[in-house]
């Protein structure tokens, strides 16, 4: 088993999650979100430092009015450059960090639950490479048993081996390609498929009709 990476944390580590802005609560949704061509700018060659991250339009504002409207926000990226050996985890880390930074630049509450990636190249086979679900799979446990009792040990399970599964309904996520939109059938969660040019920012309104916006 290649098991998902988790930005800077080893995967298993009991996650402390923040409150919801405006005291939202949590009923178990939970928004998946692909990273290049939904957050920020798809770049030929790689995102290969926090200095090549742009930011697309409306990405801070989408990912605040998900947590605002009650949603978690894990980020599941494949990033395949560090398992290729062009650069490592700190990089990768660093660039997060940018990520994050200007998420909340545009909206305060566009705080990222979890940052989940693939490090493998796609000739591994991995279960935690998109379309293989492996990285939704670690992200609702993850942020189901931190939501429940942070202090309890965590042990994450993948495909047959995951008997008891909470329900999806409400969950979304967010890909701009057909690999994202494939481990999101096979996972069984509702699967939004955005053009890279807009990202997010073009699609949230359908996961959050503009009428409801307003009411929290
Ligand atoms: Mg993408």
């Amino acid at each position: 088993m290649l098991p998902p990476h988790r930005h800077r944390s080893s995967l298993e580590e009991p996650l402390r999650l923040s409150n919801l802005p405006a005291n939202a609560d949590w009923s178990g949704k939970i928004a998946y979100l692909d990273r290049d061509g939904v957050l920020n700018r798809w770049r030929e060659g790689y995102v290969n430092s926090a200095d090549e991250l742009e930011l697309l339009p409306g990405s801070g504002y989408a990912v605040g009015l998900l947590r605002r409207n009650g949603f978690r926000v894990c980020v599941v990226t494949n990033q395949s450059p560090v398992g290729r050996g062009i650069w490592g985890h700190e990089t990768l880390s660093l660039i997060h960090d940018g990520l994050q930074e200007q998420l909340l630049n545009e909206d305060r509450d566009a705080e990222i639950d979890l940052i989940l990636y693939s490090p493998y190249p796609p000739d591994q086979g991995a279960w935690a490479r998109k379309p293989r679900p492996g990285m939704l799979e670690a992200g609702r446990q993850l942020i189901e048993i931190s939501q429940i009792n942070p202090d309890q040990p965590i042990s994450i399970s993948y495909g047959e081996n995951w008997k008891k599964r909470p329900s999806e309904k409400g969950s979304i996520l967010v890909g701009d390609r057909e690999s994202d939109i494939l481990a999101a059938e096979t996972f069984g969660v509702r699967g939004i498929q955005c053009n890279p040019e807009t990202g997010i920012a073009g699609v949230i309104d359908m996961i959050i009709p503009p009428d409801l916006e307003g009411q929290n």
